[in-house]
């Protein structure tokens, strides 16, 4: 299973319009960020993971050639506002890609992109997407997709693990519940956003306190803002770094085994 980051930035992307700060200004390419997105793919399927504001560019910055399914994490505009770009895949494939998220995800994209989804009276525009609510895990082309709820500031966001990666953003923090289901990852790519707090994010610092006693093997702190520079994840401890657009990882074990390499 090959795991791709699409986009590793914040809402804004970096640099962020109009924005001359020493991040947004910086010729470091690992500094320029699209917004936060991820692709995985297994067996020539592809699972997108958002769809975020730059995914037309993302796919073409990736070759990335079909979607065949898309898991969306929840409904802020950073994550779903390039869902009209997919319909070049269907255009293309003339299959219908089915779309998973939380029921109250699922309604906020319906009532914004009623249009994709099902053919408003008259328009003469076919579905192009499938609504598909989580209701716990399930399988996708032989994968087993676990959903991992997260608290997102006052709100609340999924993640999803596949075999021993897990994708978390955006999260503030991790209910116990979810802690259980996080052991053994051999890669999790997890919102780290920034130095100082968020009230809706976890900064670095709360990000490695909550992620130390899972002893993932690598862990790559994504949906970052003009504030963190890619060269300064050298202040990072060992076995956490900075993601970066295109970042791939291969993943081995596609089945989730609790406990892994550190059981
Ligand atoms: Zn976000
Ligand atoms: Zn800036
Ligand atoms: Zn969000």
């Amino acid at each position: 299973m090959k795991v791709t980051i699409l986009g590793s930035g914040t809402s804004t992307g970096v640099p962020m319009v109009g924005c001359t700060c020493r991040g947004c200004s910086s010729n470091d390419e690992r500094d320029k960020r699209t917004r936060a997105s991820l692709l995985v793919r297994q067996n020539g399927r592809n699972i997108l993971i958002d769809a975020s504001p730059d995914l037309r560019f993302q796919a073409l910055r990736e070759g990335i050639e079909r979607v065949d399914a898309v898991l969306f994490t929840h409904s802020h505009a950073d994550h779903v506002n390039g869902i009209d770009d997919l319909r070049g895949f269907y255009f293309l494939h003339k299959e219908i890609i089915p779309c998973f998220g939380s029921p109250d995800t699922l309604d906020t994209l319906l009532s914004g992109f009623g249009y994709i989804f099902h053919e408003l009276e008259g328009s003469g525009y076919t579905p192009l997407l499938e609504p598909h609510e989580i209701s716990g895990t399930f399988k996708l082309f032989g994968l087993t997709i676990i959903p991992i709820p997260l608290e997102h500031g006052r709100t609340s966001a999924m993640g999803y693990r596949i075999g021993n990666f897990a994708y978390l953003t955006d999260c503030s923090g991790l209910p116990d519940s979810s802690l259980a289901m996080l052991e053994g990852l051999e890669l999790l790519v997890i919102d780290g956003l920034r130095w100082n707090p968020h009230p809706f994010h976890f900064n670095i610092e709360a990000v490695i306190t909550a992620t130390l006693p899972l002893k993932p093997e690598r862990t790559v702190l994504t949906h970052l803002t003009h504030d963190v520079l890619f060269s300064d994840g050298a202040k990072l401890p060992p076995g956490y770094e900075f993601a970066r657009d295109g970042m791939t990882f291969d993943i081995t074990a596609i089945e989730a085994q609790a406990g892994g390499s550190h059981a």
